[in-house]
């Protein structure tokens, strides 16, 4: 496949552009702020938060057993279910903007309330956003024919294929797999076994 048509692939995703919108515009309200070294740690902070909440999503939410409700069963879907079933259907690799846009809000209402300020705030939000896209271009590229040029990028890579094709109750980290060692989540390929439902996550009992 054509380098150009892989960027292009993910750069003119719907809801990818539409983050990117907002990551301008957040970006442009925080360089009206002052800044000063805590906007730096907060934008650290901000990353380090979605490492964090990027692994407990995956675990506790996108894989969480087969709700009743239809309602809710349709949205997990949309949400994870459907990414195992097909791992590389380009249409469920990307998190929906009626996910990701809410989340964001809700979040950084949250560190607003807690710091009351809006630079801090702007440079969280900032850190978040960054972290979003990293994790992203790294699940895009763990479902694409692409070859990542750095050890650590291979690393992340084989991790992900390992979730989705050998056991789904393992590397839950995408852009972070440290995050599955601190949580005990993380093993070598060949020690875990393989798992039948890595496919089909609603078939689990
Ligand atoms: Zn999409
Ligand atoms: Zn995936
Ligand atoms: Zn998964």
């Amino acid at each position: 496949m054509k380098e150009n048509r892989l960027y292009r692939d993910f750069f003119l995703h719907f809801d990818i552009l539409v983050m990117v919108g907002i990551f301008l515009v957040v970006l442009g309200f925080l360089f009206t702020m002052e800044l000063s070294l805590f906007s730096l740690l907060f934008f650290a902070v901000g990353i380090v938060t979605y490492m964090f909440s990027e692994y407990l999503t995956h675990r506790f939410l996108f894989h969480i057993k087969s709700p009743k409700n239809p309602f809710l069963l349709n949205l997990i879907k949309r949400l994870h279910y459907d990414h195992h079933k097909k791992p590389n259907d380009l249409k469920l690799l990307f998190l929906p903007i009626w996910y990701s846009a809410p989340n964001l809000f809700v979040l950084c209402l949250l560190f607003y309330f807690l710091t009351g300020s809006m630079s801090f705030t702007l440079a969280f939000t900032t850190g978040i956003l960054f972290m979003f896209f990293v994790y992203e271009w790294k699940h895009y590229v763990a479902h694409r024919p692409m070859k990542p040029k750095t050890r650590f990028g291979r690393w992340l890579k084989k991790t992900h294929i390992l979730h989705h094709y050998k056991n789904e109750n393992y590397w839950y980290g995408v852009s972070t797999p440290f995050v599955d060692v601190l949580f005990g989540t993380y093993k070598e390929g060949s020690d875990v076994e393989m798992s039948e439902t890595a496919k089909d996550l609603e078939k689990r009992a």
